[in-house]
């Protein structure tokens, strides 16, 4: 009797252990890839990769998982990247840092994580940077399985609660804090990728600061460049002058403050994303040089009657 009891017992005890093993979450590997959505080849490539990441963020729908989806719905429902979607591959790959969030460096507080991601880049707190770009490179390039190109850009995704992000100009990187306490988080990223891949500049200003450089000192004079900021105030002159004045474009015109300067420089429009979270689209300018950017960037012909055409107009 006794020894039967202690067999059930044993048996009971086999069957906890199998359910136990069983229930254990599904963890991404480090390293791991997955394509978020349609993909195809030679296409212009997102990376998206996150640091401050532990093990427990890795398990299949939690942290990871969802600042990578949220940042994908983010740009793909804004315009006009939902329009031109089909010329984007977005990919994740998954990297596990021993610790959770970024240094901080001011405050003498150093993480160790797989990207070494930190705050106080170029002198600001909110600014994110990396003290080790050849790990970044190394890991889109991994995903790539080929040296990165102009038609590649990443996204890194930091697992810290203070808000933040940076875009170290023409350098194809965007970063942004993906655990912010803020339900922007994503709409930063987007702000972010309007850098990388935009060109664009900021169109948020702080008080007293006066633009007084010469217009051909900085990049203002280049169309390519910060078409969303201006030197003139001339609705004439402008870089976005064709759209003062169209049907169905009302909110384009000339205001002055933009790219941290309230006087000196202008831009189109009172609200854009690129100036804060008021607005979290890109105004006509901004949706026109990512249109360009976009069809450059994959050899296409373009044409501002064409970009008319497809422009969805999402103010
Ligand atoms: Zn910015």
């Amino acid at each position: 009797m006794r020894k039967s009891i202690i067999a059930i017992l044993f048996i009971g005890f086999l069957i906890t252990i199998s359910k136990l093993s069983f229930c254990q979450p599904e963890i991404h590997q480090h390293g791991e890839v997955w394509n978020i959505g349609d993909f195809g080849e030679d296409r212009i490539n997102i990376i998206y990769m996150g640091d401050g990441f532990t093990k427990k963020d890795l398990v299949k729908g939690h942290m990871y998982d969802l600042a990578a989806i949220a940042c994908y719905n983010r740009i793909f429902s804004t315009e006009p990247f939902k329009t031109y979607r089909n010329y984007f591959n977005f990919q994740v790959i998954y990297l596990e840092s021993k610790d959770e969030g970024i240094d901080y460096g001011d405050d003498g507080i150093i993480k160790t994580t797989v990207l070494n991601c930190g705050f106080g880049n170029f002198g600001k707190q909110r600014n994110i940077g990396s003290s080790s770009d050849d790990k970044i490179i190394f890991y889109a390039e991994k995903v790539l399985g080929r040296e990165k190109s102009p038609k590649d850009f990443i996204i890194v995704g930091v697992n810290d609660k203070k808000y933040g992000g940076f875009a170290p100009w023409e350098s194809n990187v965007a970063y942004y804090s993906a655990a912010a306490k803020t339900e922007n988080r994503d709409v930063n990223a987007l702000h972010e990728f309007g850098h990388a891949f935009g060109l664009l500049a900021d169109e948020y200003s702080f008080a007293k600061r006066y633009y007084s450089l010469p217009e051909e000192f900085y990049l203002y004079k280049n169309t390519e460049s910060a078409y969303n900021i201006s030197y003139h105030s001339d609705p004439k002159k402008v870089k976005w002058s064709k759209f003062i004045g169209l049907p169905g474009y009302e909110d384009i015109g000339v205001f002055e403050g933009g790219h941290t300067y309230e006087k000196g420089l202008y831009r189109p429009t009172k609200q854009s994303i690129m100036r804060g979270f008021k607005k979290t689209t890109f105004n006509a300018p901004s949706r026109y040089q990512i249109y360009n950017r976009i069809h450059s960037l994959m050899g296409k012909a373009c044409s501002f009657e064409d970009f008319l055409k497809n422009d969805k107009n999402n103010k």
